[in-house]
């Protein structure tokens, strides 16, 4: 094996996606499983559909493409606003999106039209978060004209929270979404498919029974792979927190200094790092930087482990607090990523991907074989 790696525990995330799906469909949510953070790895989306999601999403026709090549069932969802020259593409690779502007829909109408194709589409209204969505006004006027177009359906109606802005998801807007829904059927004489109103970000919110009932779609990533709503970040009970781990190799180990020496400019990175100074201190240099992955986002496995510096090559750990000798030259230190490490590491052509855990049995075989049993979990 060569490091850094991030192994991927496919039995873990199946489980997690198992139990946020069980809640929600006891609130008679539907779960679609987002991919984009992994970049539509198909075996992670795999994972997430034996967990009982009922389909796919992506942010990135690339992605959407990977899910394809790898057999992953469609139709997908295209869950970033589709650009007006990328119509042909969503069209192509998702049977569903997610849509705002009255240009993109006639687009979309037309490129629909010519592969012989109705294109499905949920329209998505601004709740306050200020990210993808048009003004609740708007709504009538844009759907009267949809109504028009003979390559669009429209299968619903959706907002996003707690992306952008960080609002999060209330009784209130969430009400606000079901009564835009309903106004609008009323309006047109239609039944909406989809009412789709929430990411990771509203467990709690369906937890605590306040949400409308009309609400019927969940749009859900981090919370299945990751185990953690997402307005605190806090572990989701019942899930794993772990189905990605980050490993790295220590290539150095020295009594240095927690305060630089000599006169101090900015670092490789035009930042002036703020002085410690706590004396001396065991410092391990690992094969892990800023080219692999978002270093903030990085938690090590052992609490004992203290990320003080990174470099684009170079991850320093204070390892003062583990027994003497404990990390050597060789030791391979694990990290857990957070949304953004994880979504750095996945990017990163340097670091490796391991995937177990198709089922529980073969999952503990094989991370026997690779010795990281010794992990917390
Ligand atoms: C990324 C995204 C999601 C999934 O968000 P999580 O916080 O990972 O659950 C849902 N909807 C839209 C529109 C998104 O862009």
């Amino acid at each position: 094996m060569t490091y850094p790696y991030l192994s991927i525990d496919l039995a873990k995330i199946e489980h997690n996606a198992r139990v946020i799906v069980g809640l929600c469909k006891e609130h008679g949510i539907a779960v679609t499983g987002v991919t984009k953070v992994v970049r539509g790895d198909p075996d992670i989306a795999r994972a997430m559909l034996r967990g009982g999601v009922v389909s796919i999403a992506d942010s990135r026709f690339e992605n959407l493409h990977r899910l394809r090549e790898g057999g992953v069932p469609e139709p997908y969802l295209l869950l970033r606003l589709p650009p007006l020259s990328g119509v042909d593409q969503a069209v192509e690779l998702a049977g569903l999106s997610l849509e705002s502007e009255p240009a993109v829909l006639e687009a979309l109408s037309e490129a629909a039209l010519r592969r012989d194709q109705v294109h499905q589409v949920i329209l998505m209204v601004e709740l306050g978060d200020l990210r993808e969505g048009l003004w609740p006004e708007d709504l009538i006027p844009l759907v009267d004209e949809a109504l028009a177009l003979p390559g669009i359906h429209i299968a619903g109606l959706g907002a996003n929270l707690a992306c952008l802005g960080g609002v999060m998801p209330s009784e209130a807007n969430m009400r606000r979404l079901v009564d835009l829904a309903e106004a609008m059927e009323d309006h047109f004489g239609l039944r909406l498919d989809w009412i789709s109103g929430i990411n990771s970000s509203g467990l709690d919110l369906i937890v605590s029974g306040r949400m409308p009932p009309r609400v019927n779609h969940a749009r859900i990533g981090e919370a299945i792979l990751l185990g953690r709503e997402t307005t605190r970040r806090h572990p989701w009970p019942g899930t794993f927190q772990d189905a990605f781990r980050l490993h790295a190799e220590v290539l150095e180990v020295k009594r240095k200094p927690t305060s630089p020496l000599g006169e101090r400019g900015e670092d490789a990175f035009g930042h002036v790092p703020p002085v410690e100074d706590g004396g001396e201190s065991w410092r391990a240099l690992l094969n892990l930087g800023r080219q692999d992955v978002a270093v903030e986002g990085l938690t090590p496995a052992d609490p004992r482990l203290r990320i003080t510096g990174a470099s684009s090559d170079y991850l320093v750990l204070d390892v003062s607090a583990a027994g003497e000798g404990e990390i050597k030259v060789g030791t391979v230190v694990d990290f857990h990523p957070n949304y953004a490490a994880l979504l750095a590491a996945m990017t990163s052509e340097y670091v490796k991907k391991e995937r177990a855990g198709r089922d529980s049995a073969r999952s503990s075989r094989q991370f026997m074989k690779w010795g990281f049993m010794n992990s917390d979990d």
